[in-house]
């Protein structure tokens, strides 16, 4: 049924860079013939599934939204895409992305956009759009994304979806092909917070291939998800970030009015909300788009025409490296090339990078004072509904200021949710909640998620 919705609404949508019918259907024929024999199976075996294109698949063509990985089909399987296949769900293909996941609306693709299923002219949010489009198109019941700045929290806003970013060390990044190694953090996608998190548990846990993994259990996310489910929140503290909730103004009325009703419905359901400050905050953006940059210039190095993918010949190997990474990378990924060296670059280091990494200890230290007040805290996830495909393509920093409310978590490596709170009035355009935790306590999302939603 999913692979006929795909072939009936993918054309427009575009979430799918690479569609595997063939193995989706091998997959899904071995857990029938199973489950009529009565063999005992995972909890979501059989239910079809669509991996971000960040993620390696062993021989399933894997670009991150890159030409410059046109044609590259990985030798091995990322710890993700294993655990997958090992929960016998089968892989429905690859989903769209800005191109390394660089960017806030999938226009950054090499490949094409993804469109928005709720308007077709606008954005999906990004850069795992093709990920949630996938899921509010009902081509695939489950996505799993990336988010190093917001890229799972801000599409899932966008298309009235759930998205998790985990805990930074809770899922394995194994195979997945890095942006900012320090921001970065796999997690799942759903259309419900209790689907996604079935598919956290399976996603999640401690993976020795990857150096930042954390060593302990899985939270308990589908039990905080089902407890969550009885709407009882009496003695839970919830804290509206100031700086993140648009009190200072720039926030679109419907999303705020939206926000609004949700913490009303909080405290309904018995849970005191109170204010918080973070000041640090204001700097998160900036901090943000140094590290990001000078961490994605190392790690985009290795495509150099010698070990992966695309490779324009020329006279010379200096020569053939120039003329692959002209041709192979895109605008956005040059503009962060250019800006992250010279960050890292001697005489700049201190001011630039320096500076950038004090903000983000300042940014954690306010994390740390306003969850000694409260339990979680919240904001909307975006300060506006998707905007029109094309709008801010050519102005980065509108583009940049997408993500001003879903930064901070990850320059704290804590964890965080966006769900659906309803529509924009005035544009009828989905508005996202979102949830923080502590580091450790993603539980905690997936508790006020399902008694929200
Ligand atoms: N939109 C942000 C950026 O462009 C976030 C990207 C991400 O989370 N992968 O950097």
């Amino acid at each position: 049924a999913h692979l006929d919705r795909i072939a009936a609404v993918d054309g427009p949508v575009h979430a799918f860079l690479h569609i595997d019918a063939e193995g989706a259907l091998e997959t899904a024929r071995a857990v029938d013939a199973d489950r009529a024999a009565g063999v005992e199976l995972p909890r979501l075996a059989g239910v079809p599934i669509g991996i971000k294109d960040v993620l390696v698949t062993k021989g399933l063509p894997t670009t991150a939204g890159s030409r410059i990985l046109e044609g590259w089909i990985p030798p091995y399987d990322a710890t993700v895409t294993r655990r997958v296949r090992e929960a016998r769900m089968p892989i429905l293909g690859k989903t769209n992305m800005d191109e390394f996941a660089m960017g806030s609306s999938t226009e950054h693709s090499g490949y094409g956009p993804t469109r928005n299923p709720w308007d077709l002219d606008r954005i999906p949010g990004g850069s795992g759009g093709g990920s949630a489009a996938a899921l509010a198109a009902f081509e695939a019941p489950l996505t799993i994304g990336s988010d190093t700045g917001g890229s799972i929290r801000q599409p899932a806003s966008v298309t009235a979806t759930v998205g998790v970013k985990p805990t930074y060390g809770g899922v394995s990044r194994f195979g997945a092909i890095a942006l900012a190694s320090s921001l970065d953090q796999l997690g799942p996608c759903g259309r419900t917070v209790l689907d996604t998190a079935l598919l956290h548990e399976v996603m999640g846990g401690h993976d020795e291939m990857d150096a930042t993994s954390l060593d302990e259990p899985v939270p308990a996310v589908v039990d905080a998800a089902l407890e969550g489910a009885r709407q009882d929140l009496t003695g839970v503290k919830i804290g509206v970030v100031r700086e993140l909730s648009g009190a200072d103004g720039g926030y679109q009325a419907g999303v705020t009015q939206r926000f609004e009703e949700s913490l009303s419905r909080l405290r309904e359901m018995g849970a005191a909300i109170v204010e918080v400050s973070c000041p640090s905050f204001e700097y998160a953006l900036a901090a943000y788009y140094v590290i990001l940059p000078s961490e994605a210039s190392s790690n985009l190095a290795k495509f150099d025409s010698v070990r992966f993918g695309k490779r324009v010949e020329k006279s010379t190997i200096e020569k053939t490296m120039l003329a692959t990474r002209a041709e192979g990378f895109g605008d956005e990924v040059k503009r962060r090339i250019i800006l992250g060296t010279y960050a890292l670059s001697a005489g700049y280091y201190d001011a630039y990078y320096g500076s950038a990494q004090k903000v983000r200890t300042l940014v954690q230290r306010d994390f740390d004072a306003a969850f000694a007040q409260c339990d979680v805290l919240v904001s909307p996830t975006t300060p506006t509904t998707p905007f029109k495909i094309g709008e801010r393509i050519d102005d980065p920093l509108a583009m940049y200021l997408n993500d001003i409310a879903t930064i901070p978590a990850n320059l704290a490596g804590i964890p965080g949710m966006s769900l659906p709170s309803g529509v924009a009035p005035e544009d009828g355009l989905p508005v996202g909640f979102q949830i923080l935790a502590p580091a450790h306590e993603d539980a905690r999302l997936y508790r006020i998620g399902a008694a929200l939603e």
